[in-house]
């Protein structure tokens, strides 16, 4: 019972990874059963996932390397894939928050007795400050560690990613993209193979977003600065469009519900130079007009009069941003 138990844990782990990432889930069989069998969704795009998940476990003896990790299978002889579908398997590191993935490719076929997979601490360690990691095993498999927040990244370029065994080099362009994002140019990334160049530009858009967003939700400890509402409900907003070349410093970014950062892009509502929050009695006046100004009251009674800032000077909005951006979007 135990251990089944704590299978359902492993699944709420995974649900509770691909809803933060904004991606909706439906279960394609029961829910009790492993593998987990996973239809996942947002607007514009859909996998179906056979998940196969375990704990990974320190150590084999004395005949395995010390720094290894291992899953153990238990309850599955044959790793299945169907058409239409991706197969994951997984491995959780408790101790460092970090899923490890393993290559359905390398893996078919019948399993032997007593099988397990294994991955270097290094990659699992490297996943938990960096947010992906994919280092080599023996016989060109790529094991790959990532944390939660990248595991729709995972999933979408899965494949991909475990090809990069094929090429010593294009891995040393992964792994220096994902070591540091902002340190691979365009010119080192066009000298990766074609097939697998869209992953490292998918890879390090995925790094510096992820890098933006959990530096302000830090800096606004997840609450909407217009609202203050958390719920997990929050996004993080670039003042500076990234269009008009605005940056990912912190001092950009602003934490916004879903709500406010809606009527925010919509120009319904901005604040000023003095963090004061304003709304656009002119675009208020346009909703009116046609009758959808249902709520308007409430909306604008409930917005505080200055947005929440962060404690720390440096993480709040610039106030050159805030000016040049209320130009661009037409406010003046
Ligand atoms: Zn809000």
């Amino acid at each position: 019972m135990a251990s089944r138990h704590r299978k359902y844990d492993l699944l709420d782990l995974l649900l509770q990874a691909i809803n933060d990432d904004g991606w909706s889930t439906l279960y394609l069989s029961d829910p009790k059963s492993h593998p987990f069998h996973l239809k996942i969704y947002n607007e514009s795009e859909s996998y179906n996932l056979r998940i196969y998940i375990w704990n990974l476990t320190h150590g084999g003896g004395r005949a395995r390397p010390a720094d290894e990790y291992r899953v153990q299978i238990t309850g599955v002889n044959q790793f299945e894939q169907l058409e239409n579908e991706k197969t994951l398997i997984l491995g959780w590191w408790r101790e460092g928050g970090v899923f490890a993935g393993f290559d359905y490719n390398k893996h078919t076929g019948i399993l032997g007795r007593s099988p397990s997979i294994q991955i270097r601490e290094e990659a699992l360690r490297k996943a938990n400050t960096l947010g992906i990691s994919a280092i080599t095993k023996e016989n060109e498999e790529i094991a790959t560690a990532f944390r939660p927040d990248f595991i729709v990244e995972y999933i979408q370029n899965l494949e991909s990613l475990h090809s990069f065994g094929e090429s010593a080099s294009d891995l040393a362009v992964l792994e220096e993209v994902t070591t540091d994002p902002n340190a691979v140019n365009d010119a080192q990334i066009s000298s990766v193979s074609q097939e697998r160049q869209t992953t490292v530009t998918n890879v390090r858009k995925k790094i510096r977003d992820n890098s933006f967003k959990s530096r302000i939700l830090t800096s606004y400890n997840s609450r909407c600065a217009f609202c203050s509402v958390q719920l997990k409900l929050i996004d993080a907003a670039h003042i500076v469009p990234v269009q008009h070349n605005g940056t990912d410093e912190t001092s950009n970014g602003i934490a916004l519900c879903a709500l406010h950062h809606r009527a925010f892009d919509r120009n319904l509502i901005t604040f000023n130079e003095e963090y004061q929050i304003i709304y656009s009695e002119k675009n208020f006046g346009k909703l009116r007009k046609i009758g959808l100004d249902g709520g308007a009251d409430e909306f604008i009674g409930d917005l505080r009069a200055v947005i929440n800032l962060p404690p720390a000077i440096d993480d709040r909005p610039h106030v050159e941003y805030v000016k040049f951006a209320n130009e661009i979007r037409g406010w003046n």
